[in-house]
């Protein structure tokens, strides 16, 4: 018997077998639910139909988050081959390079509204077009981090729309409250993904992660799916709203110890 068996998951921002994305997929997978995986058109075929292919998914379709026409497109194509959304990851987030770099005062208005849009914006309009099919006891689930908080040295927009995104969270789960659908976000340390080699200076911090946080070891992709596993299960049935640090720890330091 698996924790997720019978449910259906639909998961964005699969990029490769380091997204985060793809654990909480494994973690998923394992309890028994039904995947379905949207990405970029052009990870489709060479990256994402594979993974999918490995854990018996069939359906893979591509989405830009920033079209509210290809975002409907695929809620369509679910409802119409599954019928109901039980659990909904949204995995994704852009900004610029540049806008993640030097001094976030220097960021340009364009990469400011081009960052807001993908990060933090497209979780409402997920919802928004998830929502006919979704029911009581469904469960969406986001990624943010720690740069929302706090300064983050170079983290700069990105941090501002994770900021963006927690609120919407949290306005999103009064909304969906009164049907029994839960919102919320996990909030990861650092891993080594494609998204994280965009930050300047992310490799000094994922080196010295494993001083600083509490449990003295950097977060991987299964820890992170194990905590999604909980979110999206039945197991947290009177949880939402929330943002769930998976960070060993590190968020709840103020100085820093000198020696471990
Ligand atoms: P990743 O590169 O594996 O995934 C990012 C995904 O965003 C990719 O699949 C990419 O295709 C997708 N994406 C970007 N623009 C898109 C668009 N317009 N339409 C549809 N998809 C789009 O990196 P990841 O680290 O697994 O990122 C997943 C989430 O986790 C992001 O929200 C990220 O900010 C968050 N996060 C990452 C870390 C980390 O250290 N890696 C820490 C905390 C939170």
């Amino acid at each position: 018997m698996g924790l997720l068996d019978g449910k259906k998951a639909l998961i964005f921002g699969v990029a490769n077998d380091h997204s985060i994305a793809w654990g909480i997929a494994k973690a998923l997978h394992e309890q028994g639910a039904t995947l379905g995986f949207s990405s970029v058109e052009s990870l489709i075929e060479r990256r994402v139909r594979p993974l999918a292919t490995s854990i018996g998914a069939t359906f893979v379709e591509a989405c830009d988050v920033q079209s509210d026409e290809q975002i409907a497109a695929v809620m369509s194509k679910w409802g119409d081959q599954y019928g109901d959304i039980d659990i909904l990851v949204h995995a994704l987030a852009y900004a610029k390079r540049e806008d993640l770099d030097g001094e976030f005062a220097n960021t340009s208005r364009d990469g400011f509204a081009l960052a807001m849009d993908v990060s933090a914006y497209s979780l409402v309009a997920l919802v928004r077009e998830a929502r006919p099919f979704m029911h009581q006891g469904s469960s969406v689930l986001t990624l943010s981090y720690y740069g929302a908080e706090k300064v983050v040295a170079h983290y700069n927009v990105m941090g501002v729309a994770k900021a963006a995104l927690e609120a919407s969270v949290r306005y999103l789960a009064a909304d969906l409250g009164p049907q029994g659908i839960r919102v919320n976000a996990i909030s990861a340390g650092p891993i080594r993904t494609l998204a994280a080699a965009g930050i300047a200076g992310f490799k000094g911090m994922y080196g010295s992660f494993p001083e600083l946080a509490p449990l003295r070891s950097n977060i991987t992709i299964e820890d992170v799916g194990k905590t999604a596993l909980w979110l999206a299960s039945d197991l947290s049935s009177a949880v939402t709203g929330e943002v769930v640090y998976v960070d060993g720890g590190f968020n709840v330091m103020g100085v820093p110890l000198a020696e471990g």
